[in-house]
């Protein structure tokens, strides 16, 4: 199977077109039959990446009305980017060719709510809580960002 092709704009595109058909109940479930099932043994070549919350009401091939092959989706809470997550996206793009990366957030996150409160989070999730307690310093003190970010950015990369 080839890298893929499709532009950054063309793929957004895709994607909004898929979330309509989503939003006013008209999903066509595309590409999952038997046929691209088959196709798929030789190889991917995804159009998008899609970097989303792991909440089970966030589904990023069913938001966008995509099929198997479609999306390369990588999901963890809060949709933070740390080093796995960025290698898994320069994986997408270096080796598969795929031009956009579509960060895909939502109302009501667990992660960003807990990142909201000023008490420290415990273990695995605490880890997670920590990497977006910079943003939610950065949206409460929005005057200041740039400053502040220089501050925070090493939490983003290390
Ligand atoms: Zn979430």
């Amino acid at each position: 199977m080839e890298k893929n092709n499709v532009s950054a704009k063309e793929a957004l595109k895709m994607l909004m077109d898929g979330n309509k058909r989503f939003v006013s109940n008209t999903l066509n479930h595309p590409r999952t039959d038997q046929a691209r099932r088959s196709m798929l043994t030789e190889g991917q070549a995804p159009f998008a990446i899609v970097l989303s919350c792991a909440d089970s009401r966030v589904d990023p091939n069913i938001a966008f009305d995509q099929g198997l092959g479609d999306l390369f989706v990588i999901r963890v809470a809060g949709n933070v980017a740390r080093h796995k997550i960025l290698g898994s996206i320069e994986y997408a793009v270096q080796h598969l060719g795929t031009q956009l990366v579509f960060v895909l957030g939502h109302e009501k996150c667990g992660a960003v709510t807990a990142s909201m409160e000023p008490a420290e989070v415990e273990g695995h999730v605490g880890a997670i809580v920590e990497v977006i307690k910079p943003a939610v310093y950065l949206a409460r003190h929005q005057d200041g960002g740039n400053k502040i970010f220089s501050a925070f950015s090493y939490h983003f990369f290390d």
